[in-house]
């Protein structure tokens, strides 16, 4: 994962951001790529490797975002290049559902035994399929067939995806789902638990949700609840102490199925391999996507037998679905998790970026809170004082960071938090420097 390291492991800004053959080849873009297609810093990118990406003008810059935490293993990674390189050369396609192969095996091998509640004696199975919106899709089909009930429960603050489904599933109708519709239907949405804004207890929270869904779902029409056990696209919201497990609870009590959405959180991303291990949950299904094949699109849907084995053969499945250069990638991300002790640098980070970012929100009231774990920590802005969000001091600061070479990435309903999704290989040397950038620039915007 180390190893020969040609791109220095830090930031080198030579013109301005985006440089002159970025806008070039934006207005190229624009006449060929429609709007709706819209990337956040129009920075064209030519190579990668580790914490860093190199633009079209030569500007290395830090990545915090990781392609909203796919490369949770660096880009680039030795091993994984390796591996898929190896494998590309073998066999490229046959499609799983034709004629199999092994690689496709050894991912669900993994999964089963690295899910909250798959045992060797019960091991959970997998499906794989491309995308996380489509490992969302096939959790809820799986659900529905096993239950024979329609309908899906959702959180608030939620984001599961772009398709017809998970659009209709997502908290913002803006950008994802307006003016698609009609909107998938049976969807019901309650309640999160928000610490910092709804100040209830887990317990408390819990029986919020549920007392909305009873009411304007009924548990019994259910076929599932669909939660992130750590919010992405929300704004990496933890949810308090006794939420999930209160949850979950509810759901076994009631035969619905708990699907974990683990598509940003998963892999390592928090310091366990699935981050609803330590909220003390066994999800009935887990679905992976994201960091899972270190870049290449790959994605699971893990779960427990009874509840896979519902649907009936041709069913599930889909062309790509489980690549086999996917597939070998993924492998080879999970071999690196043990092998370089990933567990352990994901909590390295939550200690000593994460204590940074702590520090920083001593000496800023606009830091209403840090929070998140592992590599997956956030910061939410307000204005002194108070708690009303503060997004344009958000989008001041990514601004003047891409302008310092450094990646950041907004999240939240209304875009009032920073996420940080480095690379599990980030190192405290980066980690400092991102910090006195935010220092610096909450300093010169007075918060
Ligand atoms: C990104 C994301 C998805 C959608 O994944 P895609 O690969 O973009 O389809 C679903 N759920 C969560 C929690 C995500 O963060």
């Amino acid at each position: 994962m180390t190893a020969d390291i040609e791109i220095a492991q830090e930031p080198r800004v030579v013109t301005e951001i985006p440089g002159p053959r970025s806008r070039e080849l934006h207005a190229r873009r624009r006449a060929v790529v429609p709007p709706g297609v819209h990337s956040v810093l129009p920075v064209y990118i030519e190579r990668a490797h580790g914490s860093i990406v190199v633009d079209v003008d030569g500007n290395h810059i830090v990545d915090v975002c990781g392609g909203i935490g796919v490369t949770t293993i660096g880009h680039t990674d030795d091993a994984v290049v390796a591996a898929a390189t190896a494998q590309l050369q073998k066999v490229t396609h046959t499609l799983f559902t034709m004629t199999p192969y092994e690689p496709y095996v050894r991912v669900a091998e993994y999964l089963a035994q690295h899910v909250p509640g798959s045992t060797a004696a019960a091991p959970y199975k997998t499906l794989l399929m491309n995308s996380g919106a489509e490992a969302v899709e096939n959790g809820v089909k799986i659900a529905r067939k096993h239950t024979g009930r329609p309908g899906i429960a959702v959180l608030e603050h939620a984001y599961h995806g772009r398709t017809l489904l998970t659009s209709s599933m997502n908290h913002k109708a803006a950008p994802y789902a307006l003016g698609y519709g009609p909107r998938a239907g049976d969807i019901y949405k309650a309640p999160n638990s928000y610490p910092l804004r709804d100040g209830l207890s887990g317990p408390e929270a819990a029986a919020r949700t549920i007392a909305h869904l009873e009411k304007f779902a009924g548990a019994e029409d259910l076929a599932c609840l669909v939660v992130e056990p750590i919010q992405g696209e929300g704004g990496f919201i933890v949810p308090a102490d006794g939420y999930l497990p209160a949850l979950a609870e509810w759901c076994r009590a009631n035969g619905i199925v708990f699907i974990a959405d683990e598509v940003q959180s998963g892999m390592a991303r928090t310091g366990t391999v699935f981050a609803i291990e330590q909220f003390g949950v066994e999800p009935d299904i887990v679905l992976s996507a994201k960091g899972i094949a270190g870049g290449l699109p790959l994605a699971g849907i893990t779960g427990r037998s009874e509840i896979m084995d519902a649907s009936q053969p041709g069913g599930l499945g889909g062309t790509f679905g489980g690549n086999p250069v996917s597939c070998a990638a993924a492998v080879a991300v999970f071999e690196q998790i043990e092998s370089e002790g990933l567990l352990a640098e994901a909590k390295r980070i939550e200690e000593v970026f994460g204590g940074g970012l702590r520090e920083l929100a001593e000496r800023h009231p606009a830091i209403a809170e840090v929070r998140g774990r592992g590599a997956m920590l956030a910061i939410e802005l307000v204005k002194p004082g108070t708690l009303e969000r503060d997004p344009e001091l958000v989008n001041r600061v990514i601004a003047e960071a891409a302008r310092r070479g450094v990646l950041l990435l907004s999240a939240g309903i209304h875009g009032e938090a920073i996420r940080f999704l480095p690379s599990l290989q980030f190192t405290d040397e980066l980690a400092a420097l991102v910090v006195r950038v935010l220092d610096e620039t909450l300093t010169a915007a007075g918060a």
